[in-house]
């Protein structure tokens, strides 16, 4: 066991296992890995599944795979505090041999007596010492038939202070803090020296975390002290608010990072847009992960909550999607139109993509548009037969399909000639023809842009339905 300082920075995701990864804990495990790569050091992932009766396999495989999802590489672990039991009790006997931790036999209900007391005098409810050793003090004889707990010897003067790397000084008077128990009855040891242990075993230098830790900070720090090892920077990340101000919850929609994925968000997009939550670069909205990697910087963290916005998440991953090429898009809908039972080998998706791109928020919702090319043909309903293939409609698609088999190339340039070219003959303008084509040809009436629509659906599939008309 070393005590010095690495000099190589290490930081830590420390999610307890017990629900999905939500978008705070998705934050703070960017934050963390973004630290990390930026000093070129290392990102540890460690499980904190002691509270047994919340934790659970599926909870570590939410976690793993929301991590993957993101692509947040850890470089150490998975490590499992249930798996470091024995080191815990280790330490326990250690600090006990060296009095910076004793046996307390008070029982529950005595320590609730103190609590009481404390507070009728006006007080901070806390235990009152009785079985902390001093020197020349004699401790009361051990009861029979009771099993201690082991209680932490923390300083009574002073003050335990940090400068947070986000919040900045923070200071608490040890009067204030009780003297923690660090082992129960049966031996087994309690979260907050678990965290100090594996912080220190991991040799952390860097602990970024949510601001619902702020208070156990300064304990952590005191059992650090008495163990003689080396204090890591703490740096506290404000919650994130929902729209309305109120913390982000179920109310405000997904709160499960993997959510996101079955929605159609681009992991990407996530990444860009978490970052923004509570750190800034400047203006910049859209930067990739190397700039943020290169950029991060625990100052430019906010010291105020975020708050959530649907709307900046959609208008991000509307870029990303823009921004993505068209084979890499039709590789991530193909799945999504497998699920709306369509046959995404129909059409050449790529270029479907490539169509709808520009105007989609989500994969989701490419999915749903490209479905169009990927279902069976189903004529359109009767009520858009009647009002848009009326019998000058149905002559005007007779000639187009006509002069459509007569086309050299059947490209979206030459379908568009050819509409351009009978709009100016017949005198018409465009949604007289193009109306009546898509509900004949898609069965809707709305539609992408129709040559484009055509072309993708192919010649001989548009003369077939072409023709079906004259029926
Ligand atoms: N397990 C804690 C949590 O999920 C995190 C503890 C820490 O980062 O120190 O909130």
């Amino acid at each position: 066991m070393t005590t010095s300082a690495p000099s190589v920075v290490r930081t830590r995701f420390a999610p307890s296992p017990t629900g999905y990864l939500h978008l705070g804990g998705a934050r703070t495990a960017l934050f963390s890995w973004a630290f990390a790569r930026h000093h070129k050091g290392v990102f540890i992932l460690r499980i904190e599944d002691t509270d047994l009766e919340r934790s659970t396999p599926e909870a570590v495989q939410a976690i793993i795979d929301g991590m993957t999802w993101l692509n947040l590489e850890h470089d150490e672990g998975p490590f499992y505090q249930m798996q470091r039991m024995d080191r815990y009790r280790q330490v326990i006997d250690q600090m006990l041999a060296e009095g910076t931790a004793y046996h307390c036999y008070s029982s529950p209900e005595e320590v609730e007596a103190m609590r009481e007391k404390a507070r009728a005098a006006g007080l901070k409810p806390r235990y009152d010492g009785t079985w902390r050793p001093e020197p020349g003090k004699t401790l009361p004889p051990i009861p029979a038939d009771r099993k201690p707990v082991v209680r932490f010897r923390n300083p009574i003067e002073g003050v335990t202070s940090w400068n947070d790397m986000i919040k900045g000084p923070i200071a608490f008077d040890n009067r204030e803090l009780d003297d923690l128990i660090i082992a129960r009855p049966d031996g087994t040891p309690t979260y907050n020296f678990c965290v100090v242990v594996d912080d220190w075993d991991m040799q952390i230098t860097h602990v970024i975390r949510g601001d619902d830790h702020v208070n156990n900070t300064p304990r952590q720090i005191n059992i650090l002290r008495a163990l003689g090892a080396t204090l890591p920077e703490y740096g506290h990340v404000p919650m994130i608010l929902g729209p309305d101000g109120e913390k982000l919850s179920k109310r405000h929609g997904a709160v499960s990072v993997i959510d996101y994925d079955r929605q159609g968000y681009l992991p990407e997009a996530m990444v860009n847009y978490l970052a923004r939550l509570g750190w800034s670069h400047g203006n910049d909205e859209i930067f990739t992960r190397e700039q943020l990697v290169e950029w991060f910087d625990t100052r430019s963290l906010t010291k105020s909550a975020a708050q959530w916005d649907p709307k900046k998440l959609n208008w991000v991953n509307a870029h990303y999607i823009k921004h993505t090429d068209n084979t890499d898009l039709a590789r991530r809908v193909a799945p999504r139109i497998l699920e709306r039972q369509g046959d995404p080998a129909a059409t050449d998706l790529a270029a479907v993509m490539g169509l709808l791109k520009d105007r989609a928020e989500t994969l989701n919702q490419l999915a749903d548009e490209a479905m169009l090319f990927c279902r069976p043909f189903t004529p359109a309903p009767d009520e858009l037969r009647a009002e848009h293939l009326t019998p000058e409609a149905c002559a005007l698609l007779q000639d187009f399909a006509q002069r459509a088999a007569a086309l050299t190339d059947w490209t979206t340039a030459e379908i568009d000639a050819l509409i351009k070219t009978m709009l100016t003959e017949h005198g018409l303008k465009m949604p007289k023809l193009a109306i009546p084509l898509r509900v004949a040809v898609t069965g809707q009436k709305q539609t992408p842009a129709i040559g484009a629509v055509l072309a993708l659906i192919g010649r001989d599939t548009v003369l077939e339905r072409l023709d079906a008309l004259k029926g």
